[in-house]
């Protein structure tokens, strides 16, 4: 195809690269899913006139285009294949306006989360979704995967906080959706279609974000220990049912937890990436005890009265025959989120990691959790789990060794996938579909539904050129 990247040149210059290892790169997100071969090249971004000029020139030339943030997503989303262009929108990266007295921002799409939140600090402003990939992903790419995080029960997923947008249509039209007011009803909810639409439907080019008042420090932590891990969803279920409302909280399963707590001994005090390893190893052996506990729960409040409802919470834990106890002590509680948040890096220092999303009505996340066992005993493998449990989002990955996901380990998911949708959840609750999970699109959504939707992609892409065989096959 040199003549279609000789018009891309001639059209972008310098912007568009062909140099393998940009390409490499573009190939594959952080899902363990690569492309088969190196797309045709990568427009790397810095203005919306960037942008314009190459979904028309992809529109006339018939070429697929793949938008792409930071390349942290974990479903193949963002992966460019041969014969596509990758549209990579990271140096879009300014905070174009602050405006306190409105609570909201105005950014462009390739500001890294963690970075807006920075910003906003000073004025006592906080953007509220936290995906644990803050650090590293970008606004565009968290509003087109509609990103969760560990506070998502109390504070809501990514779409809560977008109040308008300006997207570039696969032809090369600018178009702008929403309101900058807190209301506004006028025509049809395009905000919210494009938010979670996986740059399928349009390339995010400016988003206003609503910017929520900071919220006090965590007050309260709770540590609830379990003899199985179907006590800890069954406590989970009872803080929601008694309406509590805790600002997080994790569930991490037994394997999980002998991962982690490995990991970290074996990282030792001079790891940069665990600069406490010592005290959370001490901290993880703790919690394991003499003993296996079935699973552990990390509650944690930030309300005024959060002491008496922590109160409330070792109450239910120790009803549903578990162990809890309250932490104020600062160094005892980020050790505790250490735990959590090394559960990735555990995982990937064992192998190949295949992260799963499944979510469900959260009064059947024990259930899930029994399924869980079950698939583990059926097909072989272990699955260690962690879960935002106070949303029904599990979290069980499968850990392999070589390139290929095993045929096991997919035959596995699928059992997980069509077991979670049968208990009235989702395939995916933060991570999108992309490439690893449109197979099972249909099975979820009904054949209306999903010809519908089909037909939505068809009235904004009619020629097929963005994010082209993502999502739907
Ligand atoms: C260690 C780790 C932890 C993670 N934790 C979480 C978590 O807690 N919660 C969670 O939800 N996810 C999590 N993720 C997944 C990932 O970080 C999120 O999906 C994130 O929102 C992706 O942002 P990105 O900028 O990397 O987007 P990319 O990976 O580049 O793209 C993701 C998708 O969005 C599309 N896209 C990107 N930018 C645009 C744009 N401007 N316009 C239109 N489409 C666009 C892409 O085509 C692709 O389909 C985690 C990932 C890692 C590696």
């Amino acid at each position: 195809m040199p003549e279609k990247t000789d018009r891309f040149v001639a059209e972008l210059g310098s912007v568009f690269t062909t140099s393998p290892g940009d390409l490499l790169v573009a190939r594959a997100d952080r899902s363990g899913w690569a492309a088969p071969s190196v797309p045709l090249g990568v427009v790397r971004a810095t203005e919306v006139e960037h942008v314009r000029s190459t979904l028309r020139l992809a529109t006339e030339l018939r070429v697929p285009v793949v938008p792409r943030g930071a390349g942290t997503g974990l479903a193949g989303g963002a992966a460019g294949s041969a014969g596509e262009v990758v549209l990579d929108l990271s140096g879009m990266n300014r905070i174009l306006e602050i405006a306190p007295e409105d609570e909201l921002a105005v950014v462009e799409p390739g500001v890294i989360n963690t970075n807006l939140d920075d910003a906003l600090a000073p004025h006592g402003l906080w953007f509220a979704p936290d995906p644990a990939s803050k650090a590293i992903s970008t606004v565009g790419g968290n509003i087109a995967t509609n990103a969760g995080g560990l506070l998502c029960a109390k504070y809501g997923v990514t779409r809560e906080s977008v109040l308008a947008l300006a997207v570039v249509l696969a032809d090369g039209r600018l178009i702008r959706t929403g309101h900058r007011t807190v209301k506004g009803v006028t025509g049809y909810d395009l905000t919210a279609l494009f938010v979670g639409s996986e740059g399928t439907l349009g390339v995010i080019v400016e988003a206003t974000v609503r910017a929520l008042p900071r919220p006090a420090p965590a007050a309260a932590t709770v540590v609830g220990l379990f003899g199985s891990v179907r006590e800890a969803a069954s406590a989970s279920a009872a803080i929601t049912a008694a309406r509590l409302r805790p600002a997080l909280c994790e569930l991490i399963d037994a394997a999980a937890l002998r991962r982690v707590a490995d990991y970290l001994a074996a990282s030792g005090a001079d790891s940069p990436r665990f600069g406490s390893a010592n005290t959370d190893a001490r901290f993880a052996a703790d919690l394991l005890g003499e003993g296996e506990p079935g699973a552990s729960l990390i509650v944690q409040f930030d309300d005024a009265d959060a002491s008496a409802r922590a109160a409330r919470v070792v109450e239910l834990v120790r009803g549903v025959g578990g162990t809890a106890r309250v932490s104020s002590d600062r160094q005892e509680v980020e050790s505790l989120l250490e735990l959590r948040r090394a559960f990735h890096p555990a995982l990937v220092a064992g192998g190949e990691v295949l992260i799963e999303d499944v979510s469900v009505p959260r009064s059947r996340l024990a259930d899930m959790f029994d399924e869980i066992v079950r698939i583990e005993n059926e097909y072989g493998v272990s699955i260690p789990t962690v879960a935002h449990a106070a949303d029904g989002n599990l979290h069980p990955n499968f850990v392999y060794d070589g390139t290929e996901v095993p045929d096991v380990i997919w035959r596995a998911a699928d059992d997980l996938f069509t077991t979670a949708i049968r208990l009235g959840g989702t395939l995916t609750g933060e991570h999108g579909v992309g490439v690893l999970k449109r197979r099972w699109l249909r099975d979820e959504l009904g054949d209306d539904a999903y010809d519908l939707q089909r037909r939505i992609k068809g009235v904004f892409d009619p020629l097929g050129i963005l994010n082209r065989g993502k999502v739907f096959g």
